[in-house]
């Protein structure tokens, strides 16, 4: 399998060959054998990093296999949002159907009756860290985890509940991340279905395509609070997964796994 130690094993091991037949045996190596190797690993490694699927520095959540349920999950990103987040929820509630919602910590400050809402309309609520600052990937470990503590302590404030499950910020998964998550004793969360809603190319009509043609049993889909098409989408979604006997869950429902900490 692909991981970040196996990567790094075969390359040191491959280094090592190079260095045994040069210097042991006085076989010319080329540079271009180490640097094809060096530019190999960070092509690997940035893959496995970026791509939330591959559990190249550990596993990750992103789907439930073998769902002969037609179960689907729909994920919510980025929230709350004071202004997008109601009009999800309003969707929601009328379809009777419960929606996962991954909340970043300073965005619950000041919207606390939200927070309150989503949780009381049976939705889960996960962990998606404080700030979501484009600098997270960078940070060390116990920077990480203060801010996993800061979201749960908010959100546990609120709903008396404190989150199990944690989504990293842009899928990015580091060394940095595994450690943290070992710590805080969160379960990283994926998804299977990236519905690239914040790509302003994007139309309501392409997403809704993009997500109805990759849809199968047992997908998690991800979509953002604060993205404006959403709403139409989520609609198309629910008239789509309905009329093709697709039954909604929350995440928990999905895995079969308890979205809080007991
Ligand atoms: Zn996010």
């Amino acid at each position: 399998m692909l991981t970040f130690r196996n990567t790094f094993t075969v390359f040191f091991i491959l280094i090592g060959i190079g260095n045994l037949l040069h210097i042991g045996y006085g076989i010319p190596i080329h540079g271009w054998y180490y640097l094809i190797l060096t530019l190999l690993v960070l092509g690997v490694s940035s893959y496995g990093s970026s791509y939330i699927g591959s559990n190249f520095h550990f596993r990750v959540i992103c789907r439930s296999k073998n769902n002969s349920k037609k179960q689907i999950a729909v994920s919510f990103d980025d929230g709350v949002d004071p202004v997008q987040t109601p009009i999800l929820l309003d969707i929601l509630a009328k379809h009777n159907m419960k929606a996962s919602f991954f909340l970043i910590g300073k965005n619950c400050i000041g919207n606390e009756s939200l927070v309150k809402r989503i949780f009381e309309e049976g939705h889960i609520i996960g962990n998606h860290t404080y700030s979501h600052t484009y600098w997270f990937d960078f940070y060390w470990k116990n920077r990480m985890y203060k801010e996993f503590k800061q979201t749960d302590q908010i959100i546990e404030k609120i709903t008396g509940k404190r989150p199990f499950f944690f989504r990293p910020p842009y899928g990015v998964t580091n060394p940095a991340l595994k450690k943290a998550l070992i710590k805080s004793g969160h379960l990283p969360i994926g998804w299977s279905i990236r519905s690239f809603d914040t790509q302003q190319k994007n139309s309501a009509s392409d997403l809704i395509h993009r997500v109805t043609t990759r849809l199968k049993a047992g997908d998690i889909i991800l979509f953002h609070d604060y993205v404006k098409t959403v709403p139409e989408v989520l609609e198309a979604l629910i008239k789509f997964g309905t009329e093709n006997g697709y039954t909604f869950v929350t995440i928990s429902e999905l895995i079969n796994i308890n979205a809080y900490v007991e």
